[in-house]
């Protein structure tokens, strides 16, 4: 199908000599920790049903997370706590997700990292977002017309997810609305209408300084899982 040929083609692309490698080289050194583990060093494909009601969309996979895996927001701290969240919520099968071969799957749910390779300091340049961004335009393309909510994890995540929305013709309102947490506005596009959701980023610097919490995380989670029944 053309998700299956989509992922195919994003997994060998070479085209931003930087991430490349900077993937190659997380890959070959390997944190200590993970020192006897195989690591991808590779793109990330999007996750999850090939027909969502929801997407989770964030901004690039980690180098010892998603870069190791394979899969994105698998076997990092962010992953942990977001796949906790997911799991309470009745969005994933378990509440963790170590690894490709975990048994793990989402329910009604997608996860996509709009650039798919692991930036230094999980800082892509605006041109890496961009150069990226043609794969993430497809993928919303394909997702979009079963899609109802969009949840952006972080800043930088609804940042790139407007862009391509209106690249692909969405009726983004001017001003763009701010992003926050919790925040929550709809958006006609050509494939139909969808809720875009603010939620913080899952990373450690917001939920050990409890600037995200486990019930903020469960209550976008929760409204997303809502609008998708609508
Ligand atoms: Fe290709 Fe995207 Fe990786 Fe750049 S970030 S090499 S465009 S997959």
């Amino acid at each position: 199908d053309e998700l299956a040929e989509l992922e195919a083609r994003v997994s060998v692309c070479r085209a931003c000599s930087r991430l490349v490698e900077w993937r190659e080289d997380v890959a070959v050194g390997k944190r200590k920790s993970f020192a006897d583990q195989p690591y991808w060093g590779r793109p990330i494909p999007g996750w999850g049903a090939a027909e969502p009601r929801i997407l989770i969309v964030g901004l690039a996979p980690a180098a010892n997370g998603g870069n190791r895996t394979g899969r994105v927001f698998t076997g990092d701290r962010s992953g942990d706590w977001l796949f906790a969240s997911l799991h309470r919520v009745g969005l994933a099968s378990q509440s963790t997700s170590e690894h490709a071969g975990d048994g793990l799957h989402l329910i009604g749910t997608r996860m996509i990292a709009a650039v798919r390779c692991a930036p230094p300091a999980n800082k892509p340049t605006p041109e890496e977002r961009d150069t990226c961004a043609p794969w993430y335009r497809r993928e919303l393309e394909l997702t979009l017309p079963s899609t109802r909510s969009i949840v952006c994890l972080g800043k930088f995540a609804y940042d790139a997810l407007l862009v391509a929305l209106l690249a692909l013709g969405a009726d983004v309102p001017r001003p763009r609305p701010k992003f926050g947490h919790a925040v929550e506005y709809r958006i006609a596009t050509p494939y139909g209408e969808v809720t875009v959701l603010g939620c913080f980023h899952p990373s450690q610097q917001n939920t050990f300084t409890g600037k995200l919490t486990e019930q903020m995380t469960d209550a976008v989670l929760t409204r997303a899982k809502d609008l998708s029944t609508d």
